[in-house]
């Protein structure tokens, strides 16, 4: 069987290399190949001898997913990549150009069992996990169609990350090893609805990354509605987890929070969000909902996202609400995807 060299690192590709009795420099130009000039075919790695390129064609292969569909909105502030993997199945990636630099919204799995009533990913459920080397493609998918640096990704878009764990973990290893993509962990997020002992977990890792949970209420009563994984974790739980998290990492916790008119929005809501958190160190998140013919949820309007804010600033808390990018192509969480496969008569998940 050839061997996949699509997203082995540095070290791995010098011990495949030298397994197979080639000099173990080869292994960088393979590398630099691969990930700085996005040649994946090996007749054209010409400072390979050719000995060896007619070696690689019968030994190996680079197995990447393929770009299919690709839309910008926001005057191309906002960049939607739609990779097909191997088996077929799909998966989004969003591209955010921000005046600090470019942020990438990486997906972690294919479908997502966790059932949150506003997320068009999980309407199917879960088909499987990305492994590490798909994460990987849709950072160079990037890379691939802007040419320019990455400066920070979100593992936010569809699936669970923590569901995901050792995949995960070796991804963020991998988009920070220095000859792959070389960024910071200070610039990584990863977001959770909620798994609390992968939260204690991951915050045991001693990786510098920023947490960000999806609360999305600020009780029980109203998470349950919402979020089917907050009847296994108590909302208090969740918090007792952010607060360990933060005392390992120093890493200011972020929270998520979709305002949905009518549900989580009044001003009880946030005072009541105020005292959960207590002091914790932690940053808000407020995410308007972005409904679709789907899911029949609405935001509130202008005057209850600030006045919801103001309470919570009062209290000192810091707060942003997120910009609409990308509402035009329908960036939030599962959607694109979700508009293209009823769009195609194609056998795509
Ligand atoms: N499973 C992880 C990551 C995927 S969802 C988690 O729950 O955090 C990540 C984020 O996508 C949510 O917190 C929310 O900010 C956003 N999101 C999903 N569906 C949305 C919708 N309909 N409107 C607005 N934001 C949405």
């Amino acid at each position: 069987m050839k061997t996949n060299l699509w997203g082995m690192g540095l070290e791995e590709l010098t011990v495949w290399v030298r397994n197979n009795n080639w000099p173990s420099f080869r292994a960088k130009q393979i590398c630099d190949y691969l990930y700085k000039r996005h040649i994946i075919s090996f007749d054209e790695m010409k400072q390979l001898p050719q000995i060896m390129r007619t070696w690689l064609e019968e030994n190996a292969c680079v197995e990447k997913p393929v770009i299919v569909n690709q839309i910008s909105a926001d005057d191309g502030k906002t960049t939607k990549i739609l990779l097909k993997l191997k088996d077929g199945s799909l998966v989004e990636t969003v591209c955010m150009h921000h005046e600090y630099g470019n942020s990438v919204c990486i997906s972690t799995q294919v479908g997502c069992a966790m059932g949150c009533i506003f997320c068009a990913s999980t309407q199917k459920g879960l088909f499987r996990n990305l492994s590490s080397e798909e994460m990987l493609a849709q950072l160079f998918a990037f890379s691939e169609v802007f040419n320019m640096p990455i400066h920070s990704i979100v593992l936010m878009g569809a699936g669970e990350p923590l569901q995901n764990y050792n995949h995960v973990i070796r991804f963020l290893h991998m988009a920070n090893d220095k000859n792959l993509l070389n960024i910071s962990y200070r610039n990584i997020t990863v977001s959770t609805c909620g798994i609390v002992p992968q939260i204690y977990k991951l915050a045991d890792e001693g990786l510098p990354i920023t947490l960000a949970i999806s609360l999305h209420a600020p009780n029980d009563v109203i998470r349950n509605e919402l979020l089917p994984i907050s009847r296994n974790y108590k909302i208090e739980d969740v918090i007792r987890a952010a607060r360990y998290y933060f005392t390992k990492t120093k890493r200011r916790v972020t929270f998520e929070y979709i305002l949905i008119q009518g549900k989580n929005t009044d001003k009880e809501n946030a005072e009541e969000l105020c005292r959960l958190v207590g002091k914790l160190p932690c940053h808000f998140n407020l995410i308007p909902v972005n409904g679709t013919e789907h899911i029949h949820l609405y935001p509130p309007d202008i005057k209850e996202i600030r006045s919801f804010q103001k309470i919570l600033m009062d209290h000192g808390k810091e707060t942003t609400v997120r910009k609409q990018m990308g509402d035009e192509i329908q960036a939030a969480c599962g959607q694109l995807k979700r508009r293209f496969l009823e769009n195609s008569k194609s056998v795509f998940r």
